[in-house]
């Protein structure tokens, strides 16, 4: 059996993390053919690494706020600068490498890797099972069992129960989170996307873009929306957008008002044109039954019904798309201790997404990763 001070599985942001800060004989499995694949799909291949705002308010929980005392979005970016990504913020704080390309952040990170004398990486390699001993753990894949004093859990979320399980480690069962809702037919609005919506249900109430589908919604506001239903489980629902969030109600009566007595001879459509896209329009006035009338020929009811309907345009979600980019679920934080070693299970580790945290779009996940993968690389350096 061969012997390591550390084995990680899971070779993606946090393992990888992880490994790089390890000082010890380290063994890195990963399942895939590749490590840190999914890094290049973030971000829309741009790989979003962080956010200015790293705030518990974020995450599902506020416990992650003593994690980010220990490991910030600042020192993760001094971390990656000192391996050469250097980074721009946008309007959001979204940090970017200044390269506009994940391929930076992977190949210097395995630049990284490769240069660790102490770690050991294998890829295509699938443990069946892991057991704790006396003195550590075995963790035994389809061709040879391995021993270590220490393992790190960083497999993702929803693809390690079964060490959970068999190391009888309780958590919250995994759920996907941040995607897109599956709606009821948006009639003639697939493709058309739409700024500044602020998106409201119950407690929910956020502006941002939406992009309308055929029969779903998406949008880094309704991601985080989906975030917020995955945390309450809830699958069905109605969401109340309000289609032109930066124009008062008054304003737009008044606005509306002076369109139709300047062009009677227009088209309610066209009228409506002027505020919105033009498949909006002509979905909002045909659900009014006022896609045949003229501008001429609008009553002031008309024009009330059209306000309330742009600032309280119901869309039915039916349930999630599929494509999420997180899970929410996991090992409980309060089960962890400021190390992320496990209470009952001594000398196991979890970082990233096995753990019970998941934040909003915009590089709240990847720096949990970051910060959870460091925090244990740095414990296991002593
Ligand atoms: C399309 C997409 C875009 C995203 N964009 C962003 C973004 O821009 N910014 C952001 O902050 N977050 C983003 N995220 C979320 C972010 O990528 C994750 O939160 C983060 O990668 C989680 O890190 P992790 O180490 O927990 O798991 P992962 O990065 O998922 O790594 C887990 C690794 O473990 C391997 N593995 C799984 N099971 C096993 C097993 N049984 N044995 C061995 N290996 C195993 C997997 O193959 C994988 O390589 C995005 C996610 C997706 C899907």
């Amino acid at each position: 059996m061969e012997k390591y001070a550390v084995i990680i599985i899971g070779a993606g942001a946090s393992g990888m993390m992880c490994a790089l800060q390890s000082a010890k004989k380290t063994l890195l499995i990963e399942a895939s053919d590749r490590v840190g694949k999914k890094i290049l799909a973030t971000g829309n291949g741009k790989c979003n690494i962080t956010n200015d705002q790293i705030l518990a308010q974020y995450y599902n929980t506020p416990l992650v706020d003593k994690y980010f005392q220990q490991f910030n979005s600042e020192q993760t970016l001094q971390y990656f600068a000192k391996l050469g990504i250097f980074t721009y913020a946008d309007q959001e704080g979204r940090r970017y490498p200044l390269s506009n390309s994940a391929h930076t952040v992977l190949d210097l990170l395995l630049k990284a890797l490769s240069l660790k004398s102490n770690v050991t990486i294998k890829v295509n390699c699938l443990p069946v099972q892991v057991a704790k001993t006396k003195d550590g753990f075995t963790v035994a894949t389809q061709d040879q069992t391995y021993v270590c004093d220490k393992l790190v859990l960083a497999t993702g979320g929803n693809s390690g129960t079964q060490y959970l399980d068999q190391l009888q480690v309780n958590y919250k069962n995994f759920l996907p989170s941040l995607m897109g809702l599956k709606t009821t037919k948006n009639k003639g609005l697939a493709g058309v996307r739409v700024s500044n919506v602020r998106v409201r249900l119950k407690d929910f109430n956020e502006v941002g873009e939406i992009l309308f589908k055929e029969d779903g919604i998406s949008g880094i506001v309704i991601f985080n929306l989906s975030a917020h239903l995955a945390r309450n489980n809830i699958r069905t629902g109605r969401i109340t957008l309000d289609l032109l969030s930066k124009v008062e109600a008054n304003n737009l009566l008044r606005m509306l008002a002076s369109s139709v007595n300047h062009n009677p001879h227009y088209s309610l459509v066209e009228i409506v044109e002027g505020l919105l896209h033009k498949s909006l329009a002509k979905n909002i006035l045909e659900k009014l039954s006022l896609d045949k009338k003229l501008a001429q020929d609008c009553t002031e009811q008309d024009i009330n019904a059209l306000v309330n309907f742009i600032k309280n345009f119901v869309v039915d979600f039916t349930g999630y798309a599929d494509n999420n980019q997180v899970y929410t679920g996991g090992v409980d934080l309060k089960d962890l201790d400021t190390n992320l070693q496990h209470k009952q299970v001594q000398g196991l580790y979890c970082t990233g997404e096995v753990v019970d945290v998941d934040g909003v779009c915009g590089g709240y996940n990847l720096q949990w990763a970051w910060t959870s993968g460091k925090i244990v690389g740095d414990e296991l350096h002593q």
